[in-house]
C-alpha cells in the first residue's frame, strides 16, 4: 500500500485525537527511550516522500548528535531501497500498521513525522504515546486544536517536541534576531516578507487537497513568511488583516493560491507578507529608523544571501539546515540546550493562520491577536 486511504486516515486520526483527549485522565507516562548513555540519538523518519528522500536522509549522514536509525513507510519497495542505501536494520523498518510497535525499539529515540499535514497530529500523538521524542514537520497541524492535542500528548508522555522549522537553526536567522535585538539598524519600522513558488504539478497532489493539506500556499510557504515577519520585527503581532487572490481558480479549486497579510506590532511597526502557489517570492527586508537589511533568498535550503544598508554582505558558510536543525533538537534532548523550535511556536503560527483565514472570510477585517511572547525563542 503506497498511501493511507482517506478512510483509513480518518479512522487513525480519530483514534489519535481520541487518545489525546483521553490522555488527561491517564497516569503520567515516561519517555520510552533511555538516552542517558548515548552520544548520538536514533531518528526514525515517518513518510519517505520528497522531503525525507532529498533533504532529511542526506542530512542525517552529516549530523553529529543523531543518525538515521529507522524508517516508517507504506511502500514495500522503499523498504528495500532505503535499507540498502542507509544500512538500516530490519528490526527498525516499520509500516503504518505496525508503527505503534516502535515503542519497544531501543534504537529509536526520535520520531520525525514527514507526512501530509493533516496526518501530523495522529502520528505525532502516536509517537509520543510510544514514548519517543517527536519532530513534527511544518505546518505543525491543520488546526490550533490539533496543535494543542500534540503538545498535550508530548507533555503527558514526558517527551520533547519540536517543529521542523529548519530556518530556526540557520545562522542567518540568528543574525537577523541579533540585528533586531541590538538595534543595529535602529528600531524596526517595517518588515516585508515573501515566501512563494509557482505550482504547475499534478492537480491531484495532496498539497492542493484541503482535506490532506489543511490549506494552500498559506500553510505551505506562508508559515515561513509568518516566521520571518515575527523574527524580523523581534516580537509577535497584535493584529492581522488579510486578503486572498486567485488567477487560476480552475487549478486551485480547493486551496488558496495567493494571500497577502499585514501585521501590526505593539510599538507601531508593521509587516507585510505575501505567500503564493502561483508567483515566485523568497525575500525578507527589514527597515529600521537607521537603515535596512535584506535576505534574498531568505527561506530556501541555502545558501541564503543577504546585504545591508551599510553596504556589507551578510555571509555565513553553508551547512545543511536540516542537519543543524536535527542536531539542535538532539542537543536539547541530550544536553538540555534551548529548544529552538518548540511546539508552542508551531501552535502560535497556526493561531495566526486561523486568524488570516478568518480575516479573509470577513472581507479583510482586522483580527486581534493575543499572543504575548508565545513561541518567541531568542
Ligand atoms: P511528499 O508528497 O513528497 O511525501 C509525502 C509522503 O507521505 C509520501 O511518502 C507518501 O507516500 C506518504 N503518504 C501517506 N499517506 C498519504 C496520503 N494519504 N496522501 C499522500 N501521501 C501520503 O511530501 P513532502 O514534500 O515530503 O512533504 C511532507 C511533509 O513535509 C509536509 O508536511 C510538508 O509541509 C513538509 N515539508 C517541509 C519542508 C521544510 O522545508 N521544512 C519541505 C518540504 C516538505
Amino acid at each position: 500500500m503506497d498511501k493511507l486511504s482517506r478512510r483509513d486516515f480518518s479512522i487513525t486520526l480519530g483514534r489519535g485525537l481520541t487518545s489525546a483527549a483521553l490522555l488527561g485522565g491517564t497516569a503520567l507516562a515516561c519517555a520510552n527511550t533511555n538516552t542517558q548513555n548515548k552520544t548520538k540519538l536514533g531518528v526514525a523518519l515517518v513518510g519517505l516522500g520528497s522531503y525525507s528522500t532529498g533533504q532529511l536522509a542526506p542530512s542525517l549522514q552529516v549530523t553529529d548528535h543523531c543518525y538515521l536509525a529507522g524508517i516508517v513507510t507504506g511502500t514495500k519497495e522503499k523498504e528495500t531501497i532505503w535499507k540498502q542505501k542507509y544500512d538500516i536494520r530490519d528490526a527498525n523498518i516499520y509500516n503504518y500498521e505496525n508503527f505503534d510497535n516502535i515503542a519497544d525499539n531501543p534504537d529509536i529515540d526520535i520520531i520525525y513525522v514527514v507526512l501530509p499535514n493533516s496526518m501530523h497530529a495522529d502520528f505525532c500523538i502516536r509517537a509520543a504515546k510510544a514514548g519517543k521524542h517527536v519532530i513534527c514537520e511544518k505546518p505543525m497541524a491543520v488546526s490550533v486544536a490539533e496543535c494543542d492535542a500534540i503538545i498535550a500528548a508530548c507533555k503527558e508522555a514526558n517527551v520533547k517536541l519540536s517543529v521542523g522549522y529548519r530556518m530556526q537553526s540557520d545562522p542567518y536567522t540568528n543574525e537577523v534576531k541579533k540585528y533586531v535585538k541590538e538595534k543595529t539598524f535602529g528600531e524596526v519600522t517595517f518588515v516585508s516578507s515573501d515566501a512563494a513558488y509557482i505550482s504547475r504539478g499534478n492537480p491531484e497532489q495532496w498539497r492542493l487537497n484541503r482535506a490532506l493539506s489543511g490549506g494552500g500556499a498559506l500553510v505551505n510557504m506562508g508559515v515561513y513568511s509568518i516566521q520571518t515577519s515575527i523574527y524580523g520585527a523581534g516580537q509577535n503581532p497584535i493584529s492581522v488583516s488579510a486578503q486572498e487572490f486567485s488567477t487560476r481558480p480552475d487549478y486551485f479549486k480547493d486551496t488558496d493560491e495567493t494571500i497577502t497579510a499585514q501585521f501590526e506590532f505593539a510599538n507601531g511597526a508593521v509587516a507585510h507578507m505575501m505567500t503564493s502557489h502561483n508567483a515566485n517570492g523568497n525575500r525578507l527586508k527589514v527597515h529600521g529608523d537607521k537603515g535596512w537589511f535584506e535576505l534574498e533568498p531568505a527561506h530556501s535550503y541555502g545558501p541564503i544571501s543577504g546585504r545591508t544598508s551599510k553596504g556589507n554582505e551578510i555571509k555565513f558558510p553553508h551547512k545543511r539546515q536540516q542537519a543543524l536543525q536535527m542536531d539542535d533538537f538532539s542537543k536539547h534532548i541530550l544536553k538540555d540546550t534551548v529548544n529552538v523550535a518548540p511546539g508552542e511556536m508551531g501552535k502560535r503560527d497556526m493561531i495566526i493562520v486561523e486568524a488570516i483565514y478568518k480575516s479573509i472570510a470577513e472581507g479583510g477585517k482586522k483580527q486581534p491577536l493575543n499572543l504575548g511572547r508565545m513561541g518567541i525563542v531568542s
